[in-house]
């Protein structure tokens, strides 16, 4: 037989956990053909002699979405070593999309991308979404679930109460019509407008449409610093009540007076387990988080969507208001000024060239360098020049709860990263090094060096475990008859080089990176390859 391609003299990391061992991989067609000692010559062959030959990594959490009509490369991802993605996390996915906010939805959408670059949202359905992006090809295979927020707000726009009866048939109808396109599941990002208004019930009835047809339940909590234990406890009775399984999206113990409270979640998914709930978490390897500069503000601000939002921050009587519930909290909502204070916000992206060198600051620095009168001040006119499209990055962990959830078997890896890339219009802030750096942070600094984990298990956390989660049970295994997604490092030299302050660096160590069969790493740069597809769950 003629192979396309053999990667020779490897030390084979299967995905499931097993110890590496030495072979060559044979590769046909898109797929592994043969694991061996191969003695044919192929057309490319690769030594990797000292490396280490894996599964292509699977982003059980990516915001790699939305993006990728203009930015098909999704180099940062692909350099990770990074092949599948599951995108349409938090809440948030590009479809289904309603003439109802779609004119809003267009304008912020304007408002995100850089200059001279736009992306007409045309299509509505989620089948019709996936068939764009399927016409463009991509770096990395694409696998989408559906948001609860996108199909919410086609259902009824953005408003601050619960769906009236016919809304939520309408909302039922949309996430049924999702999973027959091959939707892998429901996302939640409760901390989120529209999210944010959804009782439990309104969460259930959607996650058992879900489960009809295969799917999950990933969810962003409802608060993962003070209200973190009652939040786990919705997402599990979603599950129990639903009979869905359940992911718990980027798990983290967000607020200094909780430190230590891993010990305590872990338990409650092993006791969740226990009683035959299917629950499973994943995490990002760092102490801070990263979301939208809107987030500061308390949910009822957030009433009727965006432009709404802006309209009341430009009302002094409605911003004492918020400024008010920011200093006194509010119940059931995640307030992270209050709670992790203003030291630990950074702005880290902006639209505007005047506000270029605030990026980088904490909201206290802003303000001295605004000469505003306080940090309140300071948030809120920043919000109305960007109009709202800024980000943050805010620091609330431990890293002894990040290697507690590392270490246990329910967890696996993540990045909650969009697509970005080190020069060109998508270069843009100072975006959350987990950007960049979440798989080889994890092989370099957490197996090689602290030792919390070993490359065997790592890899298992990024591949067959995943791949399992999802039902993508064609990919995450090294094994012929598999897709030929396949991440070879160097277990001397694999490591993360984006940081908070510089975070566009792609890594060192991962010379090769094969998606479907073709080279999209090689030697460690990017081939321009988008052998990447979009993934449809299949239904029987
Ligand atoms: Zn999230």
């Amino acid at each position: 037989m003629s192979l396309d391609l053999v990667i020779r003299n490897g030390r084979i990391i299967d995905g499931a956990g097993n110890p590496w061992y030495y072979g060559d991989v044979g590769i046909k067609d898109g797929k592994i053909a043969v694991i061996s000692h191969i003695k044919v010559k192929s057309a490319r062959e690769i030594d990797a002699k000292g490396l280490i030959v894996a599964p292509g990594f699977i982003d059980a959490h990516s915001h790699g979405d939305f993006n990728t009509l203009i930015y098909r490369q999704m180099e940062n991802i692909i350099h990770q070593g990074i092949t599948t993605v599951m995108a349409g996390q938090c809440g948030s996915s590009p479809a289904p999309l309603s003439d109802l906010i779609r004119e809003e939805a267009q304008r912020g959408s304007d408002a995100q991308l850089p200059e001279g670059i736009s992306l007409e949202l045309s299509w509505s359905s989620f089948d019709e979404y996936l068939k764009m992006e399927e016409k463009t090809g991509l770096g990395a295979n694409t696998a989408h679930m559906v948001g609860h927020g996108a199909i919410r707000s086609a259902a009824m726009g953005n408003d601050a109460r619960a769906p009236r009866k016919e809304e939520l048939q309408i909302m039922r109808k949309l996430m049924k019509e999702a999973m027959l396109s091959g939707a892998y599941g429901l996302t939640t990002g409760l901390i989120y407008p529209p999210g944010i208004y959804a009782k439990t019930d309104e969460i259930i009835e959607l996650a058992k449409v879900a489960t009809e047809y295969g799917g999950i339940y990933d969810s962003h909590i409802r608060g993962e610093g003070k209200t973190l234990i009652a939040a786990l406890n919705e997402a599990i009775e979603v599950g129990e009540k639903a009979g869905i399984p359940v992911q718990i999206s980027h798990h983290k113990i967000a607020s200094s007076t909780l430190w230590g409270s891993s010990v305590e979640t872990l338990r409650m998914f092993e006791d969740a387990r226990g009683r035959g709930l299917d629950i499973t978490v994943d995490q990002y390897p760092y102490k801070a988080g990263s979301t939208s500069l809107m987030t500061l503000l308390p949910p009822w601000a957030h009433d009727g969507g965006r432009d709404a939002a802006l309209e009341r921050l430009r009302d002094p009587k409605l911003r004492a208001r918020m400024r008010g519930d920011i200093e006194n909290g509010l119940d059931g909502w995640e307030n992270f000024a209050k709670e992790l204070g203003w030291d630990n916000v950074y702005v880290t992206s902006v639209i505007s060239e005047e506000n270029k060198s605030i990026e980088g600051m904490n909201i206290t620095q802003i303000k001295e360098h605004r000469g505003a009168e306080d940090e309140y001040t300071a948030v809120f006119e920043v919000l109305l020049e960007e109009e709202g499209a800024a980000g943050m990055v805010i620091f609330y962990g431990d890293e002894e709860d990040v290697k507690r959830i590392m270490r246990h078997p329910l967890h696996m890896v993540g990045t909650d990263a969009g697509c970005c890339t080190v020069e060109g219009p998508f270069c843009r802030g100072k975006p959350h090094p987990r950007h960049y750096g979440t798989y080889p942070k994890i092989l370099g600094k957490y197996v090689r060096e602290e030792k919390v984990l070993t490359w065997e298990e790592a890899v298992r956390k990024m591949t067959s475990f995943p791949a399992q989660r999802f039902g993508i049970l064609d990919r995450g295994l090294l094994r012929p008859g598999m897709w030929a997604d396949i991440t070879v490092f160097d277990p001397e030299t694999v490591i993360d080089r984006a940081t908070y302050k510089d975070p566009h660096n792609f890594p060192d160590g991962i010379p090769y990176v094969i998606v479907n069969g073709e080279m999209a790493v090689d030697d460690g740069k990017y081939t321009g390859a988008l052998a990447g597809r979009t993934l449809r769950k299949s239904l029987y």
